[in-house]
């Protein structure tokens, strides 16, 4: 990470816990829920199949970089099916650069090729094994592994969201974490169980076995791009929600995370952070892991801090 960015990102956290604004730094474009998939976990798959045009795309990265947004994912559906004529998502990225976001980075499902060296990191979805990862997103482990092979960059960082089908993989994930040298971290989420994926969810008892086994891959030095500070409060979901340093963008509409997707497809519309609607039902249950860290650290949670910036000095 430059040292100009970290210096903004320092400066930024200390006006938040200190004055305990509320701004966004953390923003999500969803470029299109179009995707070659069907994963079991999945509630957001093709519910629309629309792909926005660029100049939405660009309207939203101004809006998100108006409010202060300086780090910035893409999302999909699936990122590399995302076309505006000649625009590919590469364009995108070199986009966002310029137009200032410190930190540019993609979510993909990783069964295309992952040329993308101007992202500072993919999340590539692995989620477990072949056989487990297979059983929840289809026959496409193999795909992926040769994709991470041959791309031209060591930007990757895995990205698991831990369910009931794949619970016991964790160490197989950060396994291939270690051992694939275009690999750089992996990253961890449990299950959010959206109404219609509910029987996926993770009981405390499973989270706190699932932590456990993170902490130990941790300690036999797996490149796990989450903070292990944050880890009783994810298990007991007592980080604040909703984090109101980290929105969602999709088709003009601003959200917080986690992301409701009822709500997304709805009709609520704005450009105010402090006025973006989330479910409070879900905000209980939210296993996204960035989100209970970003809210912990934006409370002023001292080993929250310390643990994030000896992470992200090593992953970005
Ligand atoms: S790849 Fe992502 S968007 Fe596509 S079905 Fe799977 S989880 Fe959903």
């Amino acid at each position: 990470m430059k040292l100009s960015a970290f210096a903004h990102f320092a400066a930024f956290g200390m006006k938040t816990i200190l004055f305990g604004r509320k701004d966004p730094i953390v923003g999500t474009i969803i470029l299109t829920d179009k995707c070659n998939l069907h994963c079991k976990h999945c509630s957001v798959n093709n519910i629309t199949a629309a792909v926005h045009p660029i100049s939405q795309i660009r309207g939203e990265m101004k809006t998100l970089y108006s409010m202060g947004v300086r780090i910035l994912f893409f999302c999909g559906g699936e990122t590399f099916l995302w076309r505006d004529g000649e625009k590919t998502l590469r364009d995108l990225v070199g986009e966002a650069r310029e137009m200032g976001f410190l930190i540019v980075n993609v979510v993909t499902n990783g069964t295309f090729p992952l040329d993308l060296p101007e992202a500072d990191l993919i999340l590539l979805s692995l989620d477990g094994d072949r056989a487990r990862h297979n059983a929840i997103r289809g026959d496409t482990y193999d795909t992926i592994l040769a994709n991470i092979r041959q791309a031209p960059t060591d930007n990757i960082c895995l990205y698991m969201a831990i369910n009931q089908v794949n619970q016991d993989t964790i160490g197989a994930v950060c396994r291939t974490a270690m051992e694939e040298p275009n690999v750089r971290a992996v990253s961890f989420n449990f299950h959010t169980p959206y109404p219609d994926t509910r029987a996926l969810a993770l009981s405390r008892e499973k989270k706190a076995a699932c932590c456990a086994q993170i902490t130990r891959m941790m300690e036999a030095g797996a490149p796990v791009f989450n903070l292990r500070s944050a880890f009783p409060h994810l298990i007991q979901n007592t980080f604040p929600t909703p984090c109101r340093q980290c929105v969602v963008m999709e088709d003009g509409r601003l959200s917080m995370i986690p992301w409701d997707y009822n709500l997304a497809f709805g009709t609520f519309q704005t450009a105010d952070a402090s006025a973006a609607v989330n479910d409070p039902g879900l905000c209980g249950e939210c296993g996204y892991f960035f989100a209970a860290e970003y809210s912990l650290l934006f409370r002023g949670n001292v080993r929250v801090m310390a643990d994030m910036l000896r992470t992200y000095l090593k992953y970005i």
